[in-house]
């Protein structure tokens, strides 16, 4: 076997721990900030407004409208007030939401970036921006976009509803799985790739069961930032152009669309390429697909696309936008066959 590969490393700080939430202040000391605006959802205004009470002056206020898909016009919106209050960074609380809210500002400003992430989307670890205007979703990449600090504090994702931290944690292995046949893989980004998985393999069914387990709450969070930091490390193929087919087309929900998907873009894979996908079907059992869509559906996960209302008929279409300028993938694809895997995800059947 020949080894031939580029390792890059990312410049960010990465802070893992139960209760590092109290560093935030530090770490605006040590990056040198002095007016924070801290951005949240609507849903976790109450916890950005706790965070930036703790800062006290460091915080100059409080944007708290990001949504999903980064809309432009929330990014302007956001603007005015960076802009009104003078803000020198922001700090991002909460899911690949207001993470890519907090990117698209650093983006436009190139102001620094503190990162609190409370779901596994794996968003705060990658030089990548996805926005949206008028229903179109486009990708951008820079070194501005990547967060200068994130900090991981396993004790925020103990509220995450148990359904949403699995769709949220098997986006996270779509990412990992994907890592492992990348074309420019690294000895480094595959052996991230297999421990982000086992980290979920073994959490995951632990936090089902019971949702406040500190210790799986953790072990989940560390495996989104490394299946998170693969994302960011090496090129995605046809799960992710899938996915951002479904998501940005047919508005489908981000993290539910990437587990259903999962299964079979592995399955669809694992046909090329069965030696790179092995560490998977040993980890999950049996084959690829039906290892990863019974550890899906033992974990309450949703399995079928008709269940987030698409319709059999958007399927037609759907095929016809991924197989349009694909991303690299190891086996070669073509609408007929993409159709019959999107039917397959649609109707919620188990890949072989
Ligand atoms: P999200 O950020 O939209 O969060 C969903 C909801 O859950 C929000 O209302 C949020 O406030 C709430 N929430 C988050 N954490 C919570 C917690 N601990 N407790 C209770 N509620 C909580 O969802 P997401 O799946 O994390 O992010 C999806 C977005 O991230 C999409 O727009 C996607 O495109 C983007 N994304 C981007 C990248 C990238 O590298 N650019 C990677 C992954 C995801």
């Amino acid at each position: 076997m020949t080894r031939d590969f580029v390792y890059s490393t990312s410049p960010s700080h990465i802070v893992f721990g139960a209760g590092k939430l109290d560093t935030v202040g530090d770490w605006l000391d040590r990056i040198g900030c002095r007016r924070a605006l801290v951005l949240s959802t609507p849903h976790q205004k109450a916890d950005a407004e706790r965070l930036a009470e703790t800062l006290g002056s460091r915080a100059v206020g409080v944007f708290a409208g990001a949504v999903m898909h980064t809309p432009i016009d929330v990014t302007e919106t956001a603007m005015d007030v960076v802009h009104q209050t003078g803000a020198d960074c922001v700090v991002s609380l909460g899911g690949g939401s207001t993470t890519g809210l907090g990117k698209a500002i650093a983006y436009r400003t190139d102001l620094p970036q503190i990162v609190i992430p409370t779901t596994y989307a794996g968003s705060e670890v990658t030089p990548i921006l996805g926005q949206t205007e008028a229903g179109r979703k486009t990708t951008v990449r820079a070194a501005s976009i990547l967060p200068e600090v994130v900090i991981y504090d396993p004790a925020l994702t103990l509220g995450l509803p148990v359904a949403m931290s699995v769709t949220s944690g098997l986006n996270a292995m779509a990412h990992a799985v994907e890592a492992l046949y990348a074309e420019d893989r690294n000895p480094v980004s595959s052996l991230m790739a297999i421990e982000g998985l086992r980290a979920f393999r073994e959490s995951l069914p632990q936090l089902v069961a019971q949702p406040s387990d500190a210790e799986a709450r953790a072990e989940a969070l560390y495996g989104a930032w490394l299946c998170g930091t693969v994302l960011g490390t090496v090129g995605m193929a046809l799960h992710h152009k899938i996915c951002h087919t479904l998501g940005g087309t047919f508005d489908t929900p981000h993290a539910d669309t990437h587990a259903i998907m999962l299964p079979h873009t592995a399955a669809f894979n694992a046909v090329a390429v069965p030696e790179l996908l092995a560490p998977v079907a040993k980890m999950f059992g049996g084959s690829v697909g039906g290892g990863l869509w019974d550890f899906a559906r033992a974990a309450g996960a949703p399995l079928a696309l008709k269940d987030l209302g698409l319709s059999e008929a958007d399927l037609d279409r759907a095929a016809e936008i991924a197989t349009q300028s694909p991303y690299r993938n190891p086996r070669a694809i073509d609408r007929p066959s993409i159709r019959a895997l999107l039917q397959d995800a649609w109707e919620g059947r188990r890949p072989a």
